[in-house]
């Protein structure tokens, strides 16, 4: 459902969201909430390398060796998307050091591109306004304290039936956001042009509002 003023793309233009930002900081949520408010498609870009890192676990080799990862992305399948286990810490870990990889991201680029092209979209990630969709007519860094981000993981570990210690999760969510905000090749960062949305103090619906009032108001 297209609302009468969400922003229009230039004419011929599909329109891109793009939602980056560190782990749990809450745009997977406000990513599939503003594609579904904006009736366009979603692609939490997340879960391709998730599944590339699944691949590689899978093989029984190292995440980190670049030939295993490049391997694994190229090999990449739709169906390994909705396999089970892409949501566990080990397979975070996994898709952090396969992402520092550049011909994994090479890798899995076009299909990010293609996605987004074919009738717009809303992508959440870590470099969506830097790296792939760089002319995106909106862009979002979603940040929220390492403390919350790291409480809202657990919490959603525990919901799944997968419960770890809130320690471990901090931990694992730190070394991620560390690997990919130093990684040379797309590190997460803010694009110059993205709004910053703090998400500490929101709930899902107060981030939805205020995201759907970035998104309408004018641009120059
Ligand atoms: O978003 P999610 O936490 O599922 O992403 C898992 C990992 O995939 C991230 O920690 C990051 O290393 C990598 N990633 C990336 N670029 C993206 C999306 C995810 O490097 N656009």
């Amino acid at each position: 459902m297209s609302t009468p003023d969400a922003p229009l793309a230039p004419a011929g233009a599909p329109l891109i969201i793009a939602i980056d930002g560190p782990a749990a900081a809450g745009k997977g949520t406000l990513a599939r909430r503003l594609a579904a408010h904006l009736g366009l498609p979603y692609l939490d870009t997340g879960l391709l390398y998730r599944a590339t890192g699944r691949r590689v676990l899978d093989a029984g080799a190292d995440p980190h060796d670049p030939a295993a990862a490049t391997a694994a992305a190229l090999a990449l399948q739709p169906e390994d998307l909705d396999r089970p286990g892409l949501r566990t810490p080990e397979a975070a870990l996994a898709a952090s050091a396969v992402a520092a990889v550049p011909a994994v991201r090479a890798a899995l680029l076009a299909f990010q591109r293609s996605f987004g092209l074919a009738r717009g979209a809303v992508l959440d990630g870590r470099d969506i306004g830097t790296v792939v969709f760089p002319g995106a007519q909106v862009k979002l860094f979603v940040t929220a304290s390492a403390e919350a981000r790291a409480h809202r993981r657990w919490l959603e570990l525990q919901t799944a039936g997968t419960p770890l210690p809130l320690a471990q999760v901090e931990a694992e969510t730190r070394q991620r956001d560390e690997q990919d905000a130093a990684r040379a090749t797309a590190p997460m960062k803010p694009a110059p042009d993205a709004v910053l949305l703090d998400t500490t103090a929101l709930d899902a619906e107060a981030a939805l509002h205020i995201a759907l009032a970035i998104i309408r108001r004018p641009r120059n």
